[in-house]
Protein backbone atom coordinates (compact mmCIF):
# COMPACT_ATOMS: atom_id res chain seq x y z
CA UNK A 1 0.00 0.00 0.00
CA UNK A 2 1.94 3.28 -0.84
CA UNK A 3 1.39 6.12 0.36
CA UNK A 4 -0.68 8.01 -1.58
CA UNK A 5 -3.28 5.60 -0.61
CA UNK A 6 -3.30 6.07 3.00
CA UNK A 7 -3.85 9.68 1.88
CA UNK A 8 -6.85 8.74 0.00
CA UNK A 9 -9.73 9.29 1.65
CA UNK A 10 -13.63 7.85 1.73
CA UNK A 11 -16.70 8.32 3.22
CA UNK A 12 -20.65 8.13 2.72
CA UNK A 13 -21.21 11.76 1.92
CA UNK A 14 -24.93 11.13 2.48
CA UNK A 15 -27.09 9.96 5.38
CA UNK A 16 -26.66 6.32 6.58
CA UNK A 17 -30.52 5.59 5.53
CA UNK A 18 -32.21 3.73 3.07
CA UNK A 19 -33.05 6.51 0.33
CA UNK A 20 -33.44 6.28 -3.29
CA UNK A 21 -29.40 6.97 -3.55
CA UNK A 22 -26.32 6.89 -1.68
CA UNK A 23 -22.92 8.77 -2.40
CA UNK A 24 -19.67 7.68 -1.27
CA UNK A 25 -16.78 9.79 -2.25
CA UNK A 26 -12.87 9.38 -2.61
CA UNK A 27 -10.34 12.18 -2.56
CA UNK A 28 -6.60 12.14 -2.71
CA UNK A 29 -4.09 11.32 -4.97
CA UNK A 30 -5.22 7.49 -5.70
CA UNK A 31 -8.66 8.58 -5.83
CA UNK A 32 -9.39 7.74 -9.65
CA UNK A 33 -6.57 4.81 -9.21
CA UNK A 34 -9.13 3.15 -6.35
CA UNK A 35 -12.06 3.73 -8.73
CA UNK A 36 -10.66 2.13 -11.66
CA UNK A 37 -10.24 -0.99 -9.41
CA UNK A 38 -13.70 -1.24 -8.70
CA UNK A 39 -15.34 0.31 -11.36
CA UNK A 40 -16.45 -1.37 -14.54
CA UNK A 41 -17.75 0.49 -17.15
CA UNK A 42 -21.01 -0.88 -19.52
CA UNK A 43 -19.29 1.29 -22.26
CA UNK A 44 -17.13 4.24 -22.79
CA UNK A 45 -14.20 4.88 -20.24
CA UNK A 46 -12.52 3.35 -17.70
CA UNK A 47 -12.31 5.68 -14.74
CA UNK A 48 -8.37 6.26 -15.45
CA UNK A 49 -9.38 7.44 -18.96
CA UNK A 50 -12.46 10.02 -18.03
CA UNK A 51 -12.17 13.69 -18.29
CA UNK A 52 -12.80 15.90 -14.95
CA UNK A 53 -16.87 16.95 -14.48
CA UNK A 54 -17.67 13.68 -16.86
CA UNK A 55 -19.57 10.46 -15.25
CA UNK A 56 -20.32 7.49 -16.34
CA UNK A 57 -22.72 4.34 -16.14
CA UNK A 58 -21.05 0.87 -14.85
CA UNK A 59 -20.98 -1.67 -11.70
CA UNK A 60 -18.32 -2.25 -8.68
CA UNK A 61 -17.34 -5.19 -8.45
CA UNK A 62 -15.87 -6.73 -5.78
CA UNK A 63 -11.95 -6.95 -6.35
CA UNK A 64 -11.89 -10.00 -3.63
CA UNK A 65 -14.17 -12.17 -6.02
CA UNK A 66 -15.22 -10.24 -9.24
CA UNK A 67 -19.05 -10.44 -7.58
CA UNK A 68 -20.91 -7.23 -8.60
CA UNK A 69 -22.07 -5.05 -5.83
CA UNK A 70 -24.34 -2.73 -7.70
CA UNK A 71 -24.84 -0.98 -10.99
CA UNK A 72 -23.44 2.67 -9.96
CA UNK A 73 -22.70 6.24 -11.80
CA UNK A 74 -19.18 7.18 -11.15
CA UNK A 75 -18.24 10.83 -11.24
CA UNK A 76 -15.08 12.01 -11.24
CA UNK A 77 -12.94 15.26 -11.02
CA UNK A 78 -9.88 15.74 -11.91
CA UNK A 79 -7.50 17.87 -9.57
CA UNK A 80 -7.94 21.27 -8.80
CA UNK A 81 -10.89 21.63 -10.18
CA UNK A 82 -12.90 19.61 -7.52
CA UNK A 83 -14.31 20.31 -3.73
CA UNK A 84 -11.21 19.35 -2.07
CA UNK A 85 -8.96 20.34 -4.92
CA UNK A 86 -7.61 17.08 -5.05
CA UNK A 87 -8.84 14.22 -7.54
CA UNK A 88 -12.17 12.86 -6.45
CA UNK A 89 -14.28 10.25 -7.62
CA UNK A 90 -17.58 9.77 -6.36
CA UNK A 91 -19.85 6.71 -6.87
CA UNK A 92 -23.62 7.03 -7.24
CA UNK A 93 -25.19 3.70 -5.89
CA UNK A 94 -28.75 2.86 -4.64
CA UNK A 95 -29.32 3.90 -1.13
CA UNK A 96 -29.57 0.65 0.70
CA UNK A 97 -27.49 1.08 4.00
CA UNK A 98 -25.84 -2.67 3.76
CA UNK A 99 -25.22 -1.64 0.01
CA UNK A 100 -23.47 1.33 1.13
CA UNK A 101 -21.55 0.42 3.50
CA UNK A 102 -20.18 -2.63 1.50
CA UNK A 103 -18.86 -0.28 -1.33
CA UNK A 104 -17.14 1.61 1.37
CA UNK A 105 -15.68 -1.36 2.44
CA UNK A 106 -14.24 -2.27 -0.96
CA UNK A 107 -12.83 1.08 -0.87
CA UNK A 108 -11.14 0.58 2.33
CA UNK A 109 -9.73 -2.74 1.11
CA UNK A 110 -8.38 -0.99 -2.17
CA UNK A 111 -6.37 1.24 0.91
CA UNK A 112 -8.33 4.25 1.32
CA UNK A 113 -8.37 5.66 5.18
CA UNK A 114 -12.26 6.18 6.23
CA UNK A 115 -12.29 10.39 6.36
CA UNK A 116 -12.45 12.22 9.62
CA UNK A 117 -15.49 14.29 10.11
CA UNK A 118 -15.54 17.39 7.79
CA UNK A 119 -12.06 16.05 6.00
CA UNK A 120 -12.97 16.67 2.77
CA UNK A 121 -14.06 20.01 3.69
CA UNK A 122 -10.75 20.38 5.64
CA UNK A 123 -8.86 19.27 2.74
CA UNK A 124 -10.61 22.07 0.76
CA UNK A 125 -9.30 24.65 3.07
CA UNK A 126 -5.50 23.71 3.15
CA UNK A 127 -5.82 23.78 -0.49
CA UNK A 128 -7.02 27.00 -0.78
CA UNK A 129 -10.28 26.36 -2.12
CA UNK A 130 -12.44 27.38 0.75
CA UNK A 131 -11.28 29.91 3.34
CA UNK A 132 -12.07 28.89 7.15
CA UNK A 133 -15.08 31.26 7.07
CA UNK A 134 -16.26 29.83 3.84
CA UNK A 135 -15.57 26.12 5.02
CA UNK A 136 -17.50 26.71 8.54
CA UNK A 137 -20.78 28.27 5.88
CA UNK A 138 -20.56 25.06 4.49
CA UNK A 139 -21.96 23.52 8.13
CA UNK A 140 -24.03 26.60 7.99
CA UNK A 141 -25.77 25.29 4.74
CA UNK A 142 -26.38 21.87 5.79
CA UNK A 143 -27.99 22.28 9.46
CA UNK A 144 -29.88 25.64 7.82
CA UNK A 145 -33.76 25.63 9.10
CA UNK A 146 -35.05 28.60 6.80
CA UNK A 147 -34.67 30.74 3.76
CA UNK A 148 -32.63 33.67 5.51
CA UNK A 149 -30.19 31.05 7.52
CA UNK A 150 -29.83 29.41 4.46
CA UNK A 151 -29.44 32.23 2.23
CA UNK A 152 -26.91 33.89 4.97
CA UNK A 153 -24.85 30.48 5.27
CA UNK A 154 -24.64 30.92 0.90
CA UNK A 155 -23.44 34.23 1.08
CA UNK A 156 -21.09 33.56 3.08
CA UNK A 157 -20.13 30.59 0.94
CA UNK A 158 -19.99 32.60 -2.12
CA UNK A 159 -17.27 34.90 0.16
CA UNK A 160 -18.71 37.92 0.77
CA UNK A 161 -17.99 37.80 4.32
CA UNK A 162 -14.12 37.26 3.94
CA UNK A 163 -14.25 39.67 1.57
CA UNK A 164 -15.72 41.91 4.50
CA UNK A 165 -13.08 41.23 6.24
CA UNK A 166 -10.69 41.58 4.28
CA UNK A 167 -11.53 44.94 3.48
CA UNK A 168 -11.47 45.82 7.04
CA UNK A 169 -7.88 44.02 7.55
CA UNK A 170 -6.51 45.95 4.59
CA UNK A 171 -7.46 48.99 6.21
CA UNK A 172 -5.52 48.18 9.03
CA UNK A 173 -2.67 47.04 6.88
CA UNK A 174 -2.75 50.51 4.73
CA UNK A 175 -2.66 52.12 8.07
CA UNK A 176 0.07 50.06 9.71
CA UNK A 177 2.20 50.89 6.31
CA UNK A 178 1.75 54.57 6.73
CA UNK A 179 2.64 53.88 10.54
CA UNK A 180 6.05 51.98 9.42
CA UNK A 181 7.30 54.15 6.81
CA UNK A 182 6.65 57.12 9.04
CA UNK A 183 8.51 55.27 12.08
CA UNK A 184 11.23 53.62 9.92
CA UNK A 185 12.21 56.72 7.24
CA UNK A 186 11.65 59.44 9.38
CA UNK A 187 14.28 61.82 6.72
CA UNK A 188 12.33 61.19 4.16
CA UNK A 189 9.92 63.31 2.28
CA UNK A 190 6.46 60.76 3.60
CA UNK A 191 3.59 62.55 4.17
CA UNK A 192 2.82 62.88 7.69
CA UNK A 193 0.61 60.45 9.65
CA UNK A 194 -1.50 62.64 11.89
CA UNK A 195 -3.70 61.42 14.89
CA UNK A 196 -7.06 62.80 12.75
CA UNK A 197 -5.96 60.49 9.98
CA UNK A 198 -5.57 57.57 11.89
CA UNK A 199 -8.59 58.06 14.03
CA UNK A 200 -10.66 58.65 11.45
CA UNK A 201 -9.39 55.13 9.82
CA UNK A 202 -9.57 53.15 13.16
CA UNK A 203 -13.22 54.76 13.17
CA UNK A 204 -13.65 53.60 9.70
CA UNK A 205 -12.68 49.89 10.68
CA UNK A 206 -14.37 50.16 14.36
CA UNK A 207 -17.96 50.95 12.26
CA UNK A 208 -17.41 48.08 9.30
CA UNK A 209 -17.26 45.51 12.84
CA UNK A 210 -20.01 46.82 14.72
CA UNK A 211 -21.89 46.10 11.95
CA UNK A 212 -21.41 42.71 11.28
CA UNK A 213 -21.74 41.93 15.04
CA UNK A 214 -24.93 44.02 15.69
CA UNK A 215 -26.17 41.24 12.51
CA UNK A 216 -25.12 38.15 14.52
CA UNK A 217 -27.52 38.27 17.34
CA UNK A 218 -30.26 38.28 14.30
CA UNK A 219 -28.47 36.18 12.76
CA UNK A 220 -28.11 33.57 15.50
CA UNK A 221 -31.93 33.96 16.30
CA UNK A 222 -32.86 32.70 12.77
CA UNK A 223 -30.23 29.98 12.78
CA UNK A 224 -30.87 27.96 16.61
CA UNK A 225 -34.24 29.35 17.23
CA UNK A 226 -35.91 30.81 20.15
CA UNK A 227 -36.51 29.03 23.65
CA UNK A 228 -40.06 30.15 24.01
CA UNK A 229 -42.58 28.95 27.48
CA UNK A 230 -46.15 29.25 27.13
CA UNK A 231 -47.18 30.33 30.27
CA UNK A 232 -50.79 30.99 32.02
CA UNK A 233 -53.34 29.80 34.42
CA UNK A 234 -54.94 26.04 33.78
CA UNK A 235 -57.66 26.01 31.38
CA UNK A 236 -56.46 29.81 29.50
CA UNK A 237 -56.22 28.06 26.30
CA UNK A 238 -52.06 27.07 26.61
CA UNK A 239 -52.40 23.97 24.55
CA UNK A 240 -54.82 25.11 22.45
CA UNK A 241 -52.70 28.24 21.32
CA UNK A 242 -50.09 25.56 21.14
CA UNK A 243 -51.63 23.48 19.11
CA UNK A 244 -52.40 26.59 16.51
CA UNK A 245 -48.99 27.12 16.22
CA UNK A 246 -48.28 23.93 15.79
CA UNK A 247 -51.15 23.49 13.18
CA UNK A 248 -51.57 20.04 14.88
CA UNK A 249 -52.62 18.16 17.70
CA UNK A 250 -49.77 17.47 20.16
CA UNK A 251 -50.77 18.33 23.96
CA UNK A 252 -53.41 17.11 25.70
CA UNK A 253 -56.34 19.78 25.01
CA UNK A 254 -59.03 19.12 28.16
CA UNK A 255 -61.91 20.89 30.03
CA UNK A 256 -60.26 20.01 33.34
CA UNK A 257 -57.83 22.49 35.29
CA UNK A 258 -54.44 21.64 35.71
CA UNK A 259 -54.23 18.90 32.93
CA UNK A 260 -50.96 20.23 31.34
CA UNK A 261 -48.59 18.58 34.21
CA UNK A 262 -45.61 17.83 32.18
CA UNK A 263 -43.64 20.06 29.83
CA UNK A 264 -44.33 19.62 26.33
CA UNK A 265 -41.30 20.73 23.49
CA UNK A 266 -42.55 21.24 20.10
CA UNK A 267 -40.28 23.49 17.33
CA UNK A 268 -42.92 25.81 15.56
CA UNK A 269 -42.02 27.70 12.31
CA UNK A 270 -43.45 31.56 12.19
CA UNK A 271 -42.29 32.67 8.72
CA UNK A 272 -38.61 32.91 9.31
CA UNK A 273 -38.36 32.40 13.00
CA UNK A 274 -38.48 28.85 14.86
CA UNK A 275 -39.23 28.79 18.52
CA UNK A 276 -39.03 26.25 20.31
CA UNK A 277 -42.14 25.71 22.29
CA UNK A 278 -42.94 24.35 25.63
CA UNK A 279 -46.30 24.35 27.11
CA UNK A 280 -46.44 24.44 30.56
CA UNK A 281 -48.39 24.26 33.56
CA UNK A 282 -49.66 27.20 35.56
CA UNK A 283 -47.38 28.77 38.04
CA UNK A 284 -49.83 28.90 40.71
CA UNK A 285 -49.44 27.18 44.12
CA UNK A 286 -50.75 24.07 44.75
CA UNK A 287 -50.97 21.05 47.06
CA UNK A 288 -51.13 18.63 44.45
CA UNK A 289 -47.69 16.86 44.29
CA UNK A 290 -47.89 16.31 40.72
CA UNK A 291 -49.06 19.67 39.98
CA UNK A 292 -46.38 20.93 42.41
CA UNK A 293 -43.85 19.19 40.31
CA UNK A 294 -45.25 21.19 36.80
CA UNK A 295 -45.44 24.50 38.52
CA UNK A 296 -41.33 24.14 39.59
CA UNK A 297 -40.20 22.78 36.38
CA UNK A 298 -42.65 26.10 34.84
CA UNK A 299 -40.38 28.46 36.84
CA UNK A 300 -37.36 26.86 35.71
CA UNK A 301 -38.55 26.83 32.26
CA UNK A 302 -39.51 30.43 32.63
CA UNK A 303 -36.10 31.27 33.90
CA UNK A 304 -33.89 29.48 31.10
CA UNK A 305 -36.24 30.37 28.07
CA UNK A 306 -35.52 34.18 25.63
CA UNK A 307 -39.43 34.54 25.53
CA UNK A 308 -42.70 34.24 27.56
CA UNK A 309 -45.92 34.28 25.75
CA UNK A 310 -48.41 34.44 28.35
CA UNK A 311 -51.63 33.19 27.92
CA UNK A 312 -55.12 34.81 29.60
CA UNK A 313 -58.76 33.71 29.31
CA UNK A 314 -59.97 37.14 28.01
CA UNK A 315 -63.03 36.53 28.73
CA UNK A 316 -62.79 36.01 32.84
CA UNK A 317 -61.37 39.26 34.58
CA UNK A 318 -57.29 39.25 35.42
CA UNK A 319 -56.91 37.46 38.82
CA UNK A 320 -53.79 37.84 41.14
CA UNK A 321 -52.72 34.39 39.84
CA UNK A 322 -52.16 36.22 36.02
CA UNK A 323 -50.90 39.22 37.46
CA UNK A 324 -48.18 37.10 39.27
CA UNK A 325 -46.99 35.27 36.60
CA UNK A 326 -46.86 38.96 34.76
CA UNK A 327 -44.90 40.17 37.86
CA UNK A 328 -42.41 37.12 37.66
CA UNK A 329 -41.78 37.40 33.95
CA UNK A 330 -40.79 40.91 34.36
CA UNK A 331 -39.08 40.80 37.55
CA UNK A 332 -36.50 38.06 35.19
CA UNK A 333 -36.66 40.80 32.57
CA UNK A 334 -37.86 38.62 29.79
CA UNK A 335 -39.17 39.03 26.29
CA UNK A 336 -43.36 38.74 27.16
CA UNK A 337 -46.37 38.80 24.56
CA UNK A 338 -49.30 38.76 26.17
CA UNK A 339 -51.95 36.88 24.91
CA UNK A 340 -55.62 37.80 25.63
CA UNK A 341 -57.19 34.47 24.29
CA UNK A 342 -60.96 33.43 23.55
CA UNK A 343 -61.54 36.66 22.17
CA UNK A 344 -64.81 35.26 20.83
CA UNK A 345 -66.16 35.08 24.41
CA UNK A 346 -66.64 38.45 25.33
CA UNK A 347 -63.69 40.76 26.92
CA UNK A 348 -63.07 40.97 30.44
CA UNK A 349 -59.22 41.65 30.14
CA UNK A 350 -58.32 44.48 28.36
CA UNK A 351 -54.79 45.67 26.53
CA UNK A 352 -54.64 48.74 28.85
CA UNK A 353 -54.38 46.54 32.24
CA UNK A 354 -51.46 44.95 30.75
CA UNK A 355 -49.87 47.10 29.07
CA UNK A 356 -47.87 48.59 31.99
CA UNK A 357 -46.44 45.02 31.61
CA UNK A 358 -45.46 44.79 28.17
CA UNK A 359 -45.76 46.48 24.75
CA UNK A 360 -46.61 43.27 22.95
CA UNK A 361 -50.42 42.34 23.25
CA UNK A 362 -52.46 40.12 21.25
CA UNK A 363 -55.79 39.24 21.17
CA UNK A 364 -56.64 35.84 20.38
CA UNK A 365 -59.12 32.97 19.53
CA UNK A 366 -57.02 29.72 19.68
CA UNK A 367 -59.94 27.51 19.35
CA UNK A 368 -61.03 29.63 16.30
CA UNK A 369 -57.25 28.99 14.69
CA UNK A 370 -57.11 32.78 15.16
CA UNK A 371 -53.81 34.57 16.06
CA UNK A 372 -50.77 32.95 15.23
CA UNK A 373 -50.51 35.62 12.29
CA UNK A 374 -50.65 38.58 15.22
CA UNK A 375 -48.14 36.54 17.35
CA UNK A 376 -45.73 36.27 14.57
CA UNK A 377 -45.74 39.93 13.63
CA UNK A 378 -45.05 40.83 17.36
CA UNK A 379 -42.01 37.60 17.50
CA UNK A 380 -40.19 39.91 14.49
CA UNK A 381 -40.98 43.01 16.44
CA UNK A 382 -39.56 41.75 19.37
CA UNK A 383 -36.25 40.38 18.09
CA UNK A 384 -36.27 43.06 15.31
CA UNK A 385 -36.18 40.78 12.41
CA UNK A 386 -38.08 43.86 10.58
CA UNK A 387 -35.28 45.06 9.17
CA UNK A 388 -33.02 42.48 9.17
CA UNK A 389 -32.03 41.76 6.12
CA UNK A 390 -31.04 38.39 4.98
CA UNK A 391 -28.46 39.47 1.86
CA UNK A 392 -26.33 40.90 4.28
CA UNK A 393 -23.20 38.99 5.89
CA UNK A 394 -23.29 37.44 9.17
CA UNK A 395 -20.90 35.92 11.44
CA UNK A 396 -21.88 32.10 11.68
CA UNK A 397 -20.73 30.98 14.94
CA UNK A 398 -19.09 32.08 18.52
CA UNK A 399 -15.17 31.51 17.22
CA UNK A 400 -16.08 33.85 14.30
CA UNK A 401 -17.85 36.78 16.54
CA UNK A 402 -14.95 36.44 19.37
CA UNK A 403 -12.18 36.84 16.70
CA UNK A 404 -14.03 40.15 15.55
CA UNK A 405 -14.80 41.09 18.95
CA UNK A 406 -10.90 40.68 19.47
CA UNK A 407 -10.34 43.03 16.72
CA UNK A 408 -12.56 45.53 17.95
CA UNK A 409 -11.30 45.67 21.30
CA UNK A 410 -8.17 46.35 19.50
CA UNK A 411 -8.99 48.84 17.66
CA UNK A 412 -10.26 50.84 20.53
CA UNK A 413 -7.48 50.33 22.20
CA UNK A 414 -5.64 52.05 19.33
CA UNK A 415 -7.67 54.94 19.48
CA UNK A 416 -7.31 55.56 23.21
CA UNK A 417 -3.16 55.05 22.09
CA UNK A 418 -3.48 57.12 19.62
CA UNK A 419 -6.02 59.97 22.07
CA UNK A 420 -3.23 59.82 24.61
CA UNK A 421 -0.27 60.65 22.12
CA UNK A 422 1.78 57.54 22.52
CA UNK A 423 4.35 56.48 20.44
CA UNK A 424 3.77 55.39 17.15
CA UNK A 425 5.40 52.61 17.45
CA UNK A 426 2.84 51.34 20.37
CA UNK A 427 -0.06 51.74 18.53
CA UNK A 428 1.35 49.92 15.89
CA UNK A 429 1.83 47.01 17.53
CA UNK A 430 -1.94 47.44 18.76
CA UNK A 431 -2.78 48.07 14.95
CA UNK A 432 -1.13 44.64 14.20
CA UNK A 433 -3.04 42.74 16.77
CA UNK A 434 -5.85 43.86 15.28
CA UNK A 435 -5.21 42.81 11.93
CA UNK A 436 -4.35 39.71 13.31
CA UNK A 437 -7.39 39.02 14.87
CA UNK A 438 -9.00 39.18 11.62
CA UNK A 439 -6.90 36.87 9.97
CA UNK A 440 -7.42 33.82 12.69
CA UNK A 441 -11.45 35.04 11.59
CA UNK A 442 -10.63 33.72 8.28
CA UNK A 443 -8.42 31.71 9.03
CA UNK A 444 -5.23 32.87 6.96
CA UNK A 445 -3.48 32.92 10.39
CA UNK A 446 -5.15 30.27 12.29
CA UNK A 447 -3.17 27.52 14.95
CA UNK A 448 -3.67 23.87 14.05
CA UNK A 449 -5.67 23.50 17.11
CA UNK A 450 -8.32 26.17 16.22
CA UNK A 451 -8.34 24.30 12.65
CA UNK A 452 -9.08 20.70 13.74
CA UNK A 453 -12.06 22.49 16.46
CA UNK A 454 -13.81 24.15 13.22
CA UNK A 455 -13.53 20.43 11.21
CA UNK A 456 -14.54 18.60 14.43
CA UNK A 457 -18.01 19.37 14.75
CA UNK A 458 -18.68 18.43 10.81
CA UNK A 459 -20.27 15.43 10.05
CA UNK A 460 -17.91 12.51 8.41
CA UNK A 461 -18.16 12.58 4.78
CA UNK A 462 -18.43 16.51 4.52
P1 LIG B 1 -54.61 25.02 29.07
O1 LIG B 1 -54.94 24.31 30.36
O2 LIG B 1 -54.19 26.44 29.34
O3 LIG B 1 -53.61 24.30 28.25
O4 LIG B 1 -55.97 25.16 28.26
P2 LIG B 1 -56.52 24.28 27.06
O5 LIG B 1 -55.82 24.61 25.83
O6 LIG B 1 -56.60 22.88 27.51
O7 LIG B 1 -57.95 24.90 26.90
C1 LIG B 1 -58.93 24.88 27.95
C2 LIG B 1 -60.32 25.01 27.37
O8 LIG B 1 -60.48 26.28 26.77
C3 LIG B 1 -60.64 23.99 26.29
O9 LIG B 1 -61.96 23.58 26.45
C4 LIG B 1 -60.48 24.79 25.01
O10 LIG B 1 -61.28 24.29 23.98
C5 LIG B 1 -60.94 26.15 25.44
N1 LIG B 1 -60.38 27.20 24.62
C6 LIG B 1 -59.09 27.38 24.28
N2 LIG B 1 -58.96 28.45 23.48
C7 LIG B 1 -60.18 28.96 23.30
C8 LIG B 1 -60.68 30.09 22.57
O11 LIG B 1 -59.98 30.84 21.89
N3 LIG B 1 -62.03 30.31 22.64
C9 LIG B 1 -62.85 29.52 23.36
N4 LIG B 1 -64.13 29.83 23.37
N5 LIG B 1 -62.40 28.45 24.05
C10 LIG B 1 -61.10 28.17 24.03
Amino acid sequence: MTEATMNTICAVSTPLAEGGLAVIRISGSDAIAVADRIFIPFGGKRARDMDGYTCAYGKIADPNDGHTVDDVMLTIFRAPHSYTGEDTAEISCHGGIYLTKKILRICLDCGCRLADRGEFTKRAFLNGKLSLTQAESVMDIISAQGESALRSARLTREGRLFREISQVRQSIVAMLGSLAAWVDYPEEDLPEVSSENLLSGITAAETALEKLLARYDCGMLLKSGVDTVIAGKPNVGKSTLMNLLLGYDRSIVSEVAGTTRDVVQESVRLGELVLRLSDTAGIRVSDDTVEKIGVDLARKRINDCALVIAVFDGSLPLDEEDTQLLEYVNSLGKNLIAVINKSDKGQAVTEDQLEKYTGYIASVSAANGEGAEEIERLCRKIFSLENYDADSDVFANERQKKCAENALAYLKAAKNSVALGDTLDAVTVILDRAADSLLELTGEKTSDAVIDEVFSKFCVGK
